[in-house]
């Protein structure tokens, strides 16, 4: 296959490359052919450049604050150009609260300081071809796992407080768990009662007491998504799939990975009721 071409550019006045110089390094590591602009280039220059080398992609790096009006500059000459069929990728230091006008002008996705160059390299991969081997992002919250010491005591709650249906009651021996579970929407409720002292639900409630215990999130191929993440070093409760309740596949990402949250992917099998 023909090797994915990267312009790396750093638009506007500041003085430092060492990131772009690494961003460049880590993307030749996954077998691109990267371009370096050099320091404070025009928008105008780095189009040239992206057309000049036939480049599939263009990186932007800032750290000078300067992202929202070069960025988008950089986009208004592609499309000035007939090149707006290439698309952006942006990063360096970039404030949250910018990214959405920066995606809303046409970026195609920002990497923030804390983002890895392994999430760039694999979102670049995917970008360029839709059908290499990366999962794609969860599409909903599929439920909410809430550790209850009893769901007897718990169920009113929902559905007399909150009126919500409870859709059905399952015994996850495996886990040694008892569900119950409440329809809100398109996700779920999962009322989680220990039924051993083993059951890690157990452990949670006498470590923390009741409360949130795992959001998951629905996926079409857990397993793929497992490898995604292994490659991207990214730390994992279950290496491989298991069977979860209603049927389905799931694996648990590690808490570290996440800031404290433990998020559960869920592949609802073909023939389950949801
Ligand atoms: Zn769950």
């Amino acid at each position: 296959m023909k090797k994915i071409r990267v312009l790396i550019a750093k638009p506007g006045l500041d003085g430092h490359d060492r990131g772009a110089l690494v961003i460049a390094q880590a993307l030749r590591d996954h077998g691109m052919e990267v371009i370096y602009t050099g320091l404070r280039q025009s928008p105008v220059q780095i189009v040239q450049a992206a057309i000049q080398e036939d480049v599939d992609v263009i990186g932007l790096s800032s750290l000078s604050g300067a992202h929202k009006t070069l960025f988008p500059k950089v986009i208004e000459v592609l499309k000035e150009r007939d090149a707006e069929d290439i698309p952006v990728v942006g990063g360096g230091v970039i404030p949250a609260e910018d990214i959405p006008f920066l995606l809303d002008k046409g970026v195609s996705k920002i990497f923030t300081s804390g983002s890895s160059t392994e999430a760039l390299a694999v979102y670049i991969k995917q970008l360029i071809d839709p059908d290499s081997d990366q999962a794609e992002a969860p599409n909903k919250v599929s439920h909410i796992g809430i550790a209850v010491d009893t769901i007897e005591k718990a169920l009113p709650f929902y559905t007399d407080t909150l009126g919500l249906e409870l859709e059905g009651v399952e015994s996850v021996e495996s886990e040694g768990v008892k569900v119950a579970f409440l329809k809100i929407g398109d996700s779920r409720f999962e009322l989680l009662e220990p039924t051993n002292d083993q059951s890690s639900i157990k452990k949670f409630i006498d470590k923390k007491g009741e409360g949130i215990h795992h959001i998951a999130l629905d996926v079409n191929d857990v397993d793929k998504r497992i490898e995604t993440l292994k490659t991207r070093g990214i730390p994992l409760i279950n290496q491989e799939s298991k069977p979860g309740a209603h049927n389905s596949q799931i694996a648990f990402i590690h808490p570290k990975a996440a800031h404290g949250v433990l998020f559960e992917l869920c592949q609802q099998q073909e023939g389950s009721d949801s």
